[in-house]
């Protein structure tokens, strides 16, 4: 290998001395090229407390993936020195350490431009990571690991400082699973994912508390806190989040309402065989009716209970939505809600007319701050989304990865490649 050919390669791996490119391999049939990297010091600043000058121990041999050169799997080969620094030493530490090496993260086996464009493919282009592992070459498993390990450094550093104002939801992902995911719900940085745990207990409040805290925020510089009626939520919210107002989320109570609604009409497909096969029909929005669904109409006006649980489920609706207009008195309107719902005979709007009444402060917080919640619906849907494509994920620490990858607004490497300009053929 001529020394032209080392100086390009050293020079396009962007390595200066002690290291260059040493050799380079070529394997066709394997479809990959190799660059062998050396080190020329003969003495290394330690590691860890950056003293000068340290005496080389050892070297150990490392391999990483890097960049594809054409259609080649690249990897770089390094015999890696070990310092024993006497800095260290004099202080009672005589560990011996790997030096880092200036193209990859300590421990990674890619490059770091091999991890930049992984988070550009799973980030930006929202490809599945088996897919990017096809397509580069690697096991999938290596690249969880490696993502896992740089979002994790990511969200290490994420500030929560300024954060006053969230949103906690529970999530289905599959498989009877759920998760608890708290994002931020007002300020620049809305509708970023803070924190994601299992399952969905009072106690996962008090892990994003933990989380909050160590991030720099103040759980009692939390003014508002948006969720559903769950009770363990609830309970955490009033132990760990002492100054929160609580604010029902009012796409959770029109959910309640339409549970409550299919009851009805479940109970009543005995009497009104009519009634089969058109649970989707009752949950619509009259917007979306097919010409079949209008036809329906004399349903909705018959005396049939499911037709009045469909007209006090839309009276809900109204109302909610409403709570933008300041001259509509919302609040008035809501409690007439809740005891017509009380008195209603439906055993199942009973039920949420008392569930409503026991929760009233947070749904009058909701109304009163119909602008602050206006956002919360594209949020959810947003975050809804990223857990869709998460679905498949076998592990509840690789959800939480694309979670914070696609929706932490986290500071990660961007891609390898200079944006360059598209010419038209
Ligand atoms: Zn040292």
């Amino acid at each position: 290998m001529s020394d032209a050919m080392t100086e390009l390669f050293t020079a396009a791996l962007g390595l200066v001395a002690p290291w260059r490119v040493e050799r380079v391999r070529f394997a066709p049939d394997a479809h990959e090229i190799h660059f062998d990297v050396v080190c020329e010091a003969k003495r290394l600043p330690c590691p860890r407390c950056s003293a000068p000058d340290q005496p080389i121990h050892d070297r150990q041999a490392r391999d990483w993936q890097h960049l594809h050169f054409f259609q080649y799997r690249a990897l770089i080969h390094a015999q890696v020195p070990r310092v024993r620094c006497a800095e260290c030493g004099s202080k009672g530490d005589s560990e011996v350490r790997q030096v880092l090496v200036p193209w990859a993260r300590e421990r990674s086996g890619f490059s770091l431009m091999f991890e930049a464009l992984v988070v550009a493919l799973a980030g930006m282009s929202r490809m599945p990571v088996r897919r990017i592992g096809a397509l580069l070459g690697v096991h999938p498993e290596r690249l969880w690991r490696s993502l896992g390990a740089l979002v994790e450094q990511a969200y290490e550093k994420a500030d929560m400082s300024k954060v006053r104002s969230v949103g906690i939801d529970e999530k289905h992902i599959g498989r009877g699973r759920v998760v608890t995911v708290v994002h931020e719900e007002s300020g620049p940085q809305r509708g970023r994912v803070l924190h994601v745990s299992e399952q969905c207990r009072s106690s996962n409040v008090a892990e994003f508390v933990g989380a909050l805290v160590a991030h720099g925020g103040d759980p009692a510089a939390i003014e508002r806190c948006t969720m559903d009626m769950a009770r363990s939520f609830v309970a955490g919210v009033g132990k760990h989040l002492p100054k929160a107002e609580i604010c029902f989320d009012p796409f959770h109570m029109i959910k309640l309402a339409n549970e409550a609604l299919d009851a009805v009409r479940r109970a009543e497909v005995p009497v009104e065989p009519a009634l089969k096969r058109t649970r989707y029909h009752w949950l619509k929005d009259a917007g979306a009716w097919t010409r079949k669904e209008v036809n329906l109409h004399w349903l909705r006006q018959s005396g049939l209970k499911t037709a009045r649980a469909w007209r006090m489920k839309e009276r809900l609706r109204d109302i909610i939505a409403w709570r933008r207009y300041p001259q509509v008195p919302v609040v008035s309107l809501m409690d007439r809600w809740i005891s017509w719902a009380r008195r209603s005979r439906l055993p199942a709007f009973k039920r949420l007319g008392q569930t409503f009444k026991t929760h009233i402060t947070g749904i009058r917080n909701m109304l009163a701050h119909a602008n602050s919640n206006g956002m919360a619906e594209s949020i959810n849907a947003d975050i809804q989304s990223a857990i869709a494509r998460a679905r498949g994920f076998r592990t509840f620490r690789n959800l939480r990865t694309i979670l914070y990858l696609l929706k932490g607004q986290l500071e990660l490497p961007s891609s390898p490649f200079k944006p360059s300009r598209l010419r038209a053929a």
